[in-house]
């Protein structure tokens, strides 16, 4: 058996170099994290090479008894973390278990609605040529345009006029918290099932530091990589009236074999989510997200047209906007890249400038705080952040003065909290 390189020495050399970007720059992209060693242990053991069709007891291939244990254990496992009825963690993505819960309660042509993409939503919540706006007659709502927050009171408009058969309550660009309670009444108001996408904020959940959806849903589905710091992968969570239904719209309705190598890996996050290491963690995701939104409505920021959407943040991301700014979403992007700070840029609500430029950011902290950022360092990563974006803002890009400076202070931080050490001793990623 050959090791990776010698067998495949472009594909090792690509992964060492992307170790290396992990481990010296500073990851604020929301929906990214950095997976605990135990994790990725599991996701790249023996059990990549098991075929597993069907579910725990009920296999369509032999030689599935360790692959029951280790599947229960993760089945058992989330629920109990959110309190849920019954679980799937078959799903190989967030988009899967989206698209298996809609295949399991609707028909195609029936009504659905989410939030619309340019205010925050998620693809798979009704976007014109997802498979969620291809099957099904999409009514998108909206945040207000005074507070930028879910307008409630449009959502139940809307679910009166055109009776939806479900109603997805979720996000990707957002930083409040929803009314799980308020969506529950409008839906059952017209007779719809709410479907709640968590996929952000199910790692705040898991430690008690957001509002649960599971007792208001029908239907909870997350993704296991964002805020939970787990595997890529999804999760499909119900009362257990839906189970059988979404367990045969999952398989064979949308899949063929589980990846039992991932479902080990959700096993060992869901574990350590339960754990007070992983709620002390949350903790400090919140703190960093807040120190954030504070040092960007400071006067110098607000001075270079530079402001923070909803005016601050309950959760791990803040969305910064630049619809003022003479700076762009890209540029913001381009600029922050530059000093080793990676983000994405956002459209944000009413948007005037088109998505692939955008006027605004999401910048999340959940990578940092895994990496152990507190307090101080959240302080000193925000400041580098605004330093940045008002230099940028009133010259168009970073001298390059500047740029030496913030980028010399970000890589202090990065060999301040040093990541994944083990892997660089080993050479290879
Ligand atoms: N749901 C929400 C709210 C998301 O933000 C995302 C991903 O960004 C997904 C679902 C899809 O997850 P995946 O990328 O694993 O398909």
């Amino acid at each position: 058996i050959r090791p990776l390189a010698q067998a495949d020495p472009e594909v090792e050399q690509a992964i060492a170099q992307e170790l290396i970007r992990q481990q010296s720059t500073l990851e604020m992209i929301a929906s990214e994290n950095f997976a605990p060693a135990a994790v990725m242990q599991a996701q790249g053991s023996v059990l990549t090479n098991k075929y597993a069709e069907g579910y725990p007891g009920k296999r369509y291939y032999g030689g599935c008894e360790h692959v029951d244990v280790i599947e229960q254990l993760a089945i058992d496992r989330v629920k109990a973390l959110f309190g849920a009825e019954a679980a799937n963690v078959q799903p190989h993505s967030g988009a899967q278990a989206n698209a298996a819960a809609m295949f399991a309660l609707l028909e195609p042509g029936d009504t659905i609605m989410g939030l619309d993409l340019a205010h925050g939503g998620h693809l798979t919540h009704g976007m014109r040529i997802n498979f969620s706006g291809k099957l099904y007659n999409v009514i998108p709502y909206h945040v207000s345009e005074s507070d930028l927050r879910v307008d409630m009171a449009e959502v139940e408009a809307l679910a009166l006029e055109h009776r939806p058969k479900l109603i997805v309550a979720g996000w990707s660009a957002y930083s409040r918290h929803l009314d799980f309670a308020e969506f529950r009444r409008i839906a059952d108001l017209v007779g719809a099932y709410l479907m709640v996408d968590m996929a952000h904020f199910a790692g705040l959940v898991a430690a008690g530091l957001h509002p649960n959806p599971v007792p208001y849903a029908d239907v909870v589905t997350t993704t296991t990589h964002k805020t939970l710091g787990g595997p890529r992968g999804g999760v499909i969570l119900s009362k257990e009236q839906y189970a059988r239904k979404i367990n045969s719209a999952v398989f064979p309705g949308q899949q063929g074999g589980p990846l039992e190598h991932v479902i080990a890996a959700k096993a060992v996050a869901f574990k350590m989510a339960a754990e007070p290491e992983f709620q002390e963690r949350q903790v400090r995701v919140l703190e960093g997200a807040k120190l954030l939104a504070e040092r960007l409505l400071k006067e110098d920021v607000a001075a270079a047209g530079i402001s923070v959407v909803n005016g601050g943040t309950d959760v791990h991301l803040v969305l910064v906007d630049l619809r003022h700014s003479e700076l762009d979403g890209q540029q913001a992007e381009d600029t922050l890249h530059r000093i080793g700070i990676t983000v994405n840029r956002n459209a944000v609500p009413f948007d005037p400038r088109p998505p692939m430029v955008s006027s605004g950011l999401r910048i999340g902290t959940p990578a940092l705080a895994a990496r152990g950022f507190g307090a101080k360092e959240f302080a000193e990563v925000a400041d580098i952040i605004a330093t940045a974006l008002i230099a940028a803002a009133s010259d168009g890009t970073l001298g390059d003065h500047t740029a030496v400076e913030l980028r010399a202070r970000v890589t202090a931080l990065a060999e301040q909290f040093p990541l994944y050490a083990h892997l660089s001793q080993s050479g290879s990623g």
